[in-house]
């Protein structure tokens, strides 16, 4: 009993340190997606400024064409309409990317139903990771703004789960 005891934090311990390890991971790769996306993009602003060089003026001071020349404005302009999209698409592949092990979640399942909304809950779309870490649920129709889409971690251990679902299935269901 005293060693149970005396083991029972060590393992809370090193489950902590493994979630803050996966959510470190997690938003590691979403940083390096930014990182990976703003190389290129710089390197365009650049060649963009390397085509139409700062203006010169009479006291030698370097005045930006932004606002002045069309074409440079327009080209910074998409220039700018890119980064958004950028952005853009790293948020959306984050979103869809397991907590765990950052593979593309898969299998998208519609549940619930409007008509039997008080039986089977409101429509969602369901997405699981293929290896089995978790579920994505996000609903249908976002009435109320946007909602974000709910994680559940899924147990490490695939009987405890079975056996609870089928305890279920047998205790409560006519
Ligand atoms: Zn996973």
């Amino acid at each position: 009993m005293s060693a149970l005891l005396r083991n029972a934090p060590i393992v809370l311990e090193t489950k902590e340190a493994q979630g803050s390890l996966i959510t470190m991971k997690y938003w590691g790769y979403f940083i390096a997606k930014f990182a990976a996306a703003a190389v290129p993009l710089l390197g365009l602003r650049l060649l963009i400024d390397g085509i139409w060089p700062p203006l010169t003026n009479a006291y030698n001071y370097q005045l930006s064409r932004f606002a002045f020349d069309l074409p440079y404005t327009m080209a910074v302009l998409f220039w700018f309409l890119l980064c958004c999209g950028a952005v853009y698409l790293i948020v959306l592949d984050q979103r869809y990317r397991c907590r765990v092990c950052l593979r593309r979640l898969r299998m998208p399942v519609e549940t619930g139903s409007w008509s039997r909304m008080l039986q089977f809950g409101r429509p969602r779309i369901e997405y699981i990771c293929p290896y089995g870490h978790g579920t994505l649920r996000e609903d249908e129709i976002q009435i109320s703004g946007r909602q974000m889409p709910e994680w559940n971690p899924h147990s490490d251990d695939m009987w405890e789960e079975l056996c609870a679902a089928a305890s279920k299935d047998t205790g409560r269901e006519p």
